[in-house]
């Protein structure tokens, strides 16, 4: 109860934010306040599997959630970035958005086969990122551990793009 009253409190709402009809969700009230984001880190670490060696994050708030979750947990920290940001020889995967396309890239030599992965993102909205993070990460044959997201937008079906992937939320919005 004292968590789903933070989502109350903590994450802004902005109507027409990037575009017409959506509404943004902002973690920054969450990022902000001291306890509230320590309270969060430690719940959230409560619904993880166990055993995680890496946590995969997304750009940019996979980040900055996904680096003290794998603290917390004893495990490493992967940054999956836009492309063009990372140096050496990245793996890499373009993928389709609703206008255009985008291509993610993971660090090279960082991912052993077999580690026990999570893929991690602030919030799951059509999936698409997502499902794009995880067939990325797929590829270094790590052991899957699941994804996770501080928040999922249950109406627009992210979850379908992910059928045989174990998800947690802190936070589920019909
Ligand atoms: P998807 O690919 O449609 O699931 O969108 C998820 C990605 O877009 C994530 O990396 C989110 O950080 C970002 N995103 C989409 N909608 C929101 C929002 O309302 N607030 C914050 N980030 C969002």
């Amino acid at each position: 109860a004292e968590i789903e009253t933070l989502r109350s409190t903590h994450i802004a709402e902005y109507p027409d934010f990037p575009t017409p009809g959506v509404l943004f969700r902002d973690i920054t009230p969450l990022l902000r306040d001291a306890n509230a984001l320590r309270r969060i880190i430690r719940y959230w670490t409560t619904l993880l599997p166990e055993g995680i060696e890496y946590i995969v994050g997304t750009e940019a708030r996979g980040f900055v959630l996904g680096a003290p979750l794998a603290y917390e947990l004893g495990a490493g920290f992967i940054p999956v970035r836009k492309a063009g940001k990372l140096p050496g020889r990245p793996a890499g995967l373009k993928y389709e958005l609703e206008y255009g396309s985008a291509e993610i890239q993971i660090p090279e030599n960082s991912l052993p086969a077999g580690a026990r992965t999570l893929v991690l993102d602030d919030l799951l909205a059509t999936g698409g990122t997502a499902a794009a993070t995880v067939e990325l990460t797929r590829r270094f044959d790590v052991e899957l551990l699941g994804a996770s997201f501080l928040i999922e937008l249950e109406g627009l079906g992210g979850r379908d793009l992910l059928p045989d992937v174990p998800l947690t939320t802190v936070w589920s919005i019909p």
